[in-house]
């Protein structure tokens, strides 16, 4: 998500910043049973509750906050997977995402190609959710949510679903290499439910499956919050 606008910016908490270098591959490896990737240093918080391996990348921060010129469209694996787990603005992170009877709240666009005719229930998502001030800075500024319009859900179930990353097998040399997939298919996610491929699987996105979802009127949801 990009927020900004000539002379100002305000940069969302999960945008990568210039200096922020993910991890030499030269530190994956595989487990003593053979059975999918480890690092070679691998600590207790290098995996997610399900068990998947996450990318490890450098975070730029002063008194908590990421600094350094944003790298619009990129996200730090680590602030994605903080706020989408636990369900905090993806802007600010200071508050929890905005959420009402009808559910968390999310923004999206409306998918180019056919969409089906129960768009958005079921919707894979990787874009955290926010709360109502940071989504209505988001519908004025985001270039992507400006050109392809904004549509605000409501989601009361937002399922953990699975991940976004990258798939790894054994190369030549006998070390972890990427699977090489198409461009289409880099925004495949993988479910949890896949036990098979899980276990070889480089996370750097959470995935939620937006569930018992409506269509909200944003402006009037900040209308009547602001009375
Ligand atoms: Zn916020």
């Amino acid at each position: 998500m990009t927020l900004s606008e000539p002379g100002v910016a305000v940069i969302p908490y999960v945008t990568a910043r210039r200096g922020e270098e993910p991890e030499l591959a030269a530190m994956l490896g595989f487990r003593p049973d053979g059975r999918g990737l480890c690092y070679l240093d691998e600590g207790p918080g290098d995996r997610d509750d399900q068990g998947v391996l996450w990318a490890r990348c450098s975070q730029a921060r002063e008194d908590g906050w990421p600094v350094g010129s944003p790298r619009w469209g990129l996200v730090h694996p680590s602030r994605q997977r903080e706020t989408m787990e636990g369900l905090r603005c993806q802007v600010c992170i200071v508050s929890p995402a905005s959420r009402i009877a009808r559910g968390y709240l999310f923004l999206a666009t409306r998918p180019q190609d056919a969409a089906p005719p129960d768009w958005p229930e079921g919707v894979l998502s990787w874009q955290p959710p926010l709360c109502l001030d940071c989504a209505a800075i988001a519908v004025e500024r985001c270039s992507h949510l400006l050109k392809y319009g904004a549509v605000a859900i409501r989601a009361r179930v937002p399922r953990l679903y699975g991940v976004l990353g990258t798939l790894y097998t054994t190369g030549a040399d006998l070390r972890p290499v990427p699977v090489v997939v198409s461009d289409g298919a880099k925004d495949t996610p993988l479910p949890y439910k896949d036990h098979l491929l899980r276990p070889w699987f480089l996370a750097s996105q959470l995935v939620r499956e937006l569930r018992g979802v409506s269509v909200v009127d944003l402006e009037r949801e900040i209308s009547t919050a602001r009375l």
